[in-house]
């Protein structure tokens, strides 16, 4: 994703909405590795614009993925996510809490046997590690130890 203050630049050559809201979503998002779905984008923002909506959160989200600045995320934990980070990338997923992380992997040696194309032209992947994060794990591994 573009910095905020490009972005804001963007959005006005584009003729686009740019509001504080906005640009506080941008801001947000900037460096945010987290993952953020947009209910927790909103969390965020409420806080210190008590009278944003959700939707005004959403709308920019989904202007962000037209624009191709952030990538809409299905990892499987229940709700849209969204990544500002547009370097190529899988992800680790924690099955328990859903705590999304990214991982820098060379996937190019993979090779789909010419059959199994069956006349498609293979493009990127990205793979999703499905398991536990490391405070999950220590806090099943408690559970069990004592009782
Ligand atoms: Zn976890
Ligand atoms: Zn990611």
């Amino acid at each position: 994703m573009r910095s905020p203050e490009e972005l804001v630049k963007n959005f006005r050559i584009h003729g686009r909405k740019v509001t504080p809201q906005r640009e506080r979503i941008f801001q947000i998002l900037q460096g945010n590795v987290s993952h953020p779905t947009a209910e927790s984008v909103y969390a965020e923002l409420v806080r210190e614009m008590p009278t944003v909506s959700l939707k005004t959160v959403y709308q920019t989200l989904h202007e962000l993925v037209d624009m191709g600045e952030i990538s809409p995320l299905d990892l499987g934990t229940g709700s849209a996510r969204f990544d500002p980070n547009q370097l190529a990338h899988h992800h680790l997923v924690c099955t328990r809490c859903h705590l999304v992380k990214d991982l820098y992997l060379d996937i190019e040696e993979i090779q789909i046997p010419g059959e199994q194309l069956q006349g498609f032209e293979a493009g990127a992947a990205e793979i999703t590690f499905r398991g536990l994060c490391p405070k999950c794990k220590a806090e099943i591994s408690e559970q069990s130890e004592s009782g």
